[in-house]
C-alpha cells in the first residue's frame, strides 16, 4: 500500500505578491497579461478576486470591468520560480521521491515514511507547515493511495486545505463526484457520458467494464478504473525535458515577416539560453505559427551538427519561416528546440565566435535577469 501526498500552493503567482507586498493583503489581486492589451488574460487572482468572479485565464479586459479596484500585477517569473525551487527543495527533504508537475504542484511519494509521524493527517500538516516556515506561504495538501486520489483530494480541500483519503475511504470520497472530476474527463467527455444518463461516479460504476470499452474504447477502459479509484501510476522524479518551447501570442495579428524575424530572435535566444543551462545541445528546430483563423502548423528542421547557440536557433528558424506561406496574418509564433543530446561530437574545433558572444550574454542574464517580456499566456 503507497501514501502519495499531493502538494498545491494557494493561488501562488497572486500569493507571491501579496507575500512581497504586505500593503496587498486582504485585497483582490490579478496577476497577468499587461493592462489594454487585446489578448492579455488572467495568469492567477487572489481568492478576493475570484469573490467578484475573476478566474485563470479570463480575458483581461472583462477582468478589469468585474473588478476594476483590484491590484493588477505583471508578474515576476524570475521570482515565482525561485519561491518555487525554495518550496520545491523543503519537500525534497521530507519525501524519498518528488516530481513535481508544474510550478506550484508536486507529487510525494511517502511511502515508508508513514511511521514518522502520528497520522497520515499529521503528515499533511507537518507538510503544510514546512512550507509555511520556509516561505510564508500556504499550500493544500490532499493524502491517498495513489496519484489520482491525492490530487482530487488536494483539489477537493483548497484552499489551505488539508484532506486525507485513505484507501477504505476511497469509494464514499469518488461515488456522489461528479464525473467532471475524473482525470482527462473535463467538459466534453461529461457530455458525451451524460448522454448515457450519467452524470456521477457512482453511477458510471454501474456500468460494466465490457460496456464501457465498446461504448468509447481504451477510454472507457480508463474511466472504469478512474471511478473505482484505481491508479498505479508511480511518482516519478523529474525527467530531464525533452523539448524547450518559447512562444507569444502577439496583440494583434501580424502580417510583416520583419516583425515576426524579430520576434524569432527573442524565442530562440531564450530557448536556447535554456539549453546552455542545462549543457545540453539540440539537433532540431521547430518553428510553430497559428494564423489569424487558428490553423496551426510546425514545421521541423534537423542540423547535422548538434548546436547550442543562439544564431543557429535564430537562422534556421528564419529560414523555416522563409518558406511558409504568410497569405494569412499571423496570431501567435514560436520556436521549440527538441532532438537533445549531451554530447558535442562534431565539434572538437575551437568554439566558434557565436557561442564566446552567447556565453556573455549568459552571464549578463544572470546577473540582471534576461528582461523577457512576461505575457499572461507565458505564465499559465
Ligand atoms: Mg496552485
Amino acid at each position: 500500500m503507497r501514501t502519495i501526498a499531493h502538494v498545491d500552493m494557494d493561488c501562488f503567482f497572486a500569493a507571491v505578491e501579496v507575500l512581497d507586498h504586505p500593503e496587498y493583503r486582504g485585497l483582490p489581486v490579478i496577476v497577468g497579461g499587461a493592462r489594454g492589451g487585446a489578448r492579455s488574460v488572467v495568469s492567477t487572482c487572489s481568492y478576493e478576486a475570484r469573490a467578484y468572479g475573476v478566474h485563470s485565464a479570463m480575458p483581461m479586459a472583462t477582468a478589469e470591468r468585474l473588478c476594476p479596484d483590484a491590484v493588477f500585477v505583471c508578474g515576476n517569473m524570475r521570482r515565482y520560480v525561485e519561491v518555487s525551487n525554495l518550496v520545491m527543495s523543503v519537500l525534497g527533504n521530507m519525501a524519498p521521491i518528488i516530481q513535481q508537475v508544474s510550478i506550484d504542484e508536486a507529487f510525494l511519494d511517502m511511502t515508508g515514511c508513514e511511521h514518522l509521524y502520528p497520522s497520515a493527517y499529521g503528515m499533511g500538516e507537518a507538510i503544510r507547515q514546512a512550507i509555511k516556515d520556509a516561505s510564508g506561504l500556504t499550500a493544500s495538501v490532499g493524502i491517498g493511495p495513489n496519484k489520482y486520489i491525492a490530487k482530487l483530494a488536494s483539489s477537493s480541500c483548497k484552499p489551505n486545505g488539508l484532506l486525507v483519503v485513505s484507501e477504505g475511504e476511497v469509494e464514499a470520497f469518488l461515488d456522489p463526484m461528479p464525473v467532471s472530476k475524473l482525470w482527462g474527463v473535463g467538459e466534453q467527455g461529461s457530455k458525451e457520458l451524460a448522454r448515457y444518463g450519467i452524470t456521477t461516479v457512482s453511477e458510471l460504476k454501474s456500468w460494466s467494464q465490457q460496456w464501457m470499452i465498446d461504448k468509447f474504447g481504451k477510454w472507457g477502459a480508463v474511466l472504469y478504473r478512474l471511478a473505482r479509484g484505481i491508479d498505479d501510476d508511480p511518482v516519478t522524479p523529474d525527467e530531464e525535458p525533452q523539448s524547450y518551447a518559447s512562444e507569444n501570442t502577439f496583440e494583434t495579428d501580424i502580417s510583416d515577416i520583419d516583425v515576426l524575424r524579430r520576434a524569432l530572435v527573442h524565442h530562440s535566444s531564450r530557448v536556447a539560453r535554456r539549453l546552455r543551462e542545462s549543457r545540453m545541445l539540440a539537433r532540431t528546430v521547430t518553428l510553430k505559427i497559428k494564423y489569424s483563423d487558428f490553423q496551426q502548423i510546425t514545421r521541423g528542421r534537423s542540423l547535422v551538427e548538434p548546436f547550442d547557440d543562439d544564431n543557429t536557433a535564430y537562422a534556421t528558424s528564419c529560414s523555416i519561416l522563409d518558406e511558409i506561406n504568410l497569405a494569412k496574418p499571423v496570431r501567435l509564433i514560436g520556436v521549440c528546440l527538441s532532438g537533445l543530446t549531451g554530447e558535442r561530437q562534431l565539434s572538437l574545433f575551437a568554439q566558434p565566435r557565436a557561442a564566446t558572444a552567447d556565453s556573455v550574454l549568459d552571464a549578463i542574464a544572470r546577473k540582471h535577469g534576461s528582461r523577457l517580456v512576461v505575457r499572461g499566456r507565458e505564465l499559465q
